[in-house]
């Protein structure tokens, strides 16, 4: 891996579910410490876009690199997949997701989902990791929520908590999907508030956002899809300064 080797690179990526194609060659790239941001309607591809990136789901052409490692892939077209099951954990594990509705896991306490996957993937032992988990907490500012149910929690502080979850596994990289589309607005400041801090501290982001603002703020880059193509892409000053496309200009005042 040469210093300029970005943490996640797609190339070229095509995806379809069956004989509908909804990522139509698209390329993007997260450079170390930057946060991309990934906005267009719904439908366009985003979240599949996103789950491309940790392999959640597959792709028939094109390809997925992490820290200057290809995917190897066996077979072709709707069969092709992942060929090497170790190499899938290495991406997954070093490319923790939040989803938008949180998936904590309701019978286990806000300390014990933060700890799961260190000690179920990893095979870190409890007792090293749950310091870091409470650390973790205290950072997204639930510190106090340790010992409660998922269900005791907000939506704000259940994803802070997912959030949490993600850091604990110490990856390179978190991919966002809509992470305050399921709060209601005055939840989704405290959320926004943690991922300014992320990006605030450089670290290497995939955003799927609605949020004009969040996307402008944060992000060193900003991609554009629609219908499965980048429509156009850029710095989020020229992106949300000085649109080109039409289609941008059209969603961009939508959004306002
Ligand atoms: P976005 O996140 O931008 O709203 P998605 O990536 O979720 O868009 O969806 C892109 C397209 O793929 C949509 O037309 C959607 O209906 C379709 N799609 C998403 N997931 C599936 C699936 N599991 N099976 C079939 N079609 C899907
Ligand atoms: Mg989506």
């Amino acid at each position: 891996m040469t210093e300029t080797a970005p943490v996640i690179e797609i190339r070229n990526l095509h995806k379809s579910y069956g004989t509908l194609e909804v990522l139509k060659g698209v390329s993007i790239r997260a450079e170390k410490g930057h946060v991309v941001s990934l906005i267009g309607s719904s439908g366009s591809g985003k979240s599949t876009l996103l789950r491309c990136c940790n392999l959640l789901e597959d792709s028939q052409q094109g390809e997925v690199i992490f820290a200057g490692e290809a995917v190897k892939w066996q077979g072709s077209g709707l069969a092709r997949r992942p060929a090497d099951r170790a190499q899938v954990t290495r991406f997954r594990t070093n490319l923790s997701m939040v989803f938008q509705q949180f998936n904590l896991w309701s019978h286990m306490t806000v300390l014990q989902n933060v700890m799961e996957a260190p000690v179920t993937v990893l095979g870190r032992k409890p007792a090293e990791v749950e310091p870091l988990a409470r650390a973790l907490l205290a950072k997204v500012g639930i510190g106090d929520k340790a010992e409660n149910w998922p269900a005791q929690l907000s939506g704000g502080q259940q994803q802070r908590a997912a959030i949490a979850r993600a850091l604990c596994m110490q990856p390179e990289a978190l991919l966002f999907d809509e992470p305050t589309s399921a709060l209601d607005p005055e939840l989704q400041q405290e959320v926004v508030k943690v991922i300014k801090d992320l990006a605030g501290e450089h670290r290497t982001m995939i955003l799927v956002t609605h949020d004009m603002r969040l996307a402008a703020e944060v992000s060193d880059h900003v991609v554009f899809l629609h219908q499965g193509r980048i429509e156009e892409e850029g710095p989020p000053a020229t992106l949300f300064g000085a649109p080109k496309s039409e289609r941008l200009q059209q969603f961009l005042s939508a959004s306002a």
